[in-house]
């Protein structure tokens, strides 16, 4: 991985849709691309990552003009890969939202974001950790270089453990591949303490189609003709798939007492 050091001309966009996921108004993110190397990510197909060096003063002017309302922290960019271990950029963010008042939401894999549970605790904060599979041999075929799911949870915990609101996210539902972890992964969301349990599925668009349809070809052959008739004509899974999936999760969330959206 390459960084390279940019100044940006804005740091905060607003979101424009309502986010029933998330809950967030605006995002921020500061890097641009992402060194945990997911296959069905885009952020993951550039090796050069961009270290937004001027955010502090950018982010503080734009803060000035808007409106408080949640940012959301890692929607397209991890922003706790390694390299906020030497440029510490997400770090500098939340600083600043503590000085100027805002609540977030911060979506990640890594347990480096451990480093700023002191700060975590002195702004409004919601942390979601989000995962695909418990299973190491899947993590590391589609996240090749993300953290391990044993320490995506044990994170979780202890991001419980220091009283911060916490919880899972599922993300992508990767079919044909997950359903037969659902229940687990849920249990251990429950187990770990988490608040709620999130889920979105799986969408192929572009060379992020081709790219991920390699892999299958590659490590799950015999799913290729599920996947052409699941994804037909279409860059997300039929519907009849996702609600099916949604009545599951919602299912296992009752039975472990997790609330299926954010509940805050
Ligand atoms: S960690 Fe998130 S941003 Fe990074 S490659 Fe994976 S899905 Fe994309």
């Amino acid at each position: 991985m390459e960084y390279k050091l940019i100044n940006c001309d804005s740091v905060i966009k607003k979101i424009t849709k309502k986010d029933s996921l998330f809950h967030g108004s605006y995002c921020v993110d500061p890097y641009q691309n992402c060194e945990f190397g997911c296959h069905y990510c885009d952020s993951s197909f550039e090796k050069t990552i961009y270290v937004k060096k001027n955010i502090r003063e950018i982010l503080e002017k734009e803060l000035q003009t808007i409106k408080n309302g949640r940012i959301i922290i890692g929607s397209v960019n991890d922003p706790y890969q390694t390299v906020e271990n030497k440029f510490q950029l997400t770090h500098t963010v939340l600083e600043t939202l503590k000085d100027y008042n805002f609540p977030c939401h911060i979506l990640t894999k890594s347990p480096l974001i451990l480093n700023d549970l002191p700060l975590l605790s002195q702004l409004e904060s919601i942390i979601t950790i989000s995962m695909t599979s418990l299973t190491d041999q899947v993590v590391r075929i589609f996240e090749p270089d993300a953290p391990s799911p044993t320490a995506r949870l044990q994170t979780l915990q202890n991001l419980r453990d220091h009283g911060l609101k916490a919880g899972l996210a599922l993300m992508p539902v990767l079919p044909f591949i997950v359903e037969s972890e659902m229940e687990s992964i849920v249990h251990a969301a429950s187990h770990a303490n988490a608040q709620y349990l999130l889920h979105k599925h799986l969408e192929l668009k572009g060379d992020q189609e081709r790219h991920f349809r390699d892999l299958i070809k590659t490590y799950y052959p015999h799913l290729l003709p599920n996947y052409d008739t699941l994804y037909e004509n279409n860059y997300k899974p039929q519907e009849k798939y996702i609600q099916e999936i949604n009545a599951i999760l919602k299912k296992y969330c009752k039975k472990f007492n997790i609330s299926d959206t954010i509940p805050f």
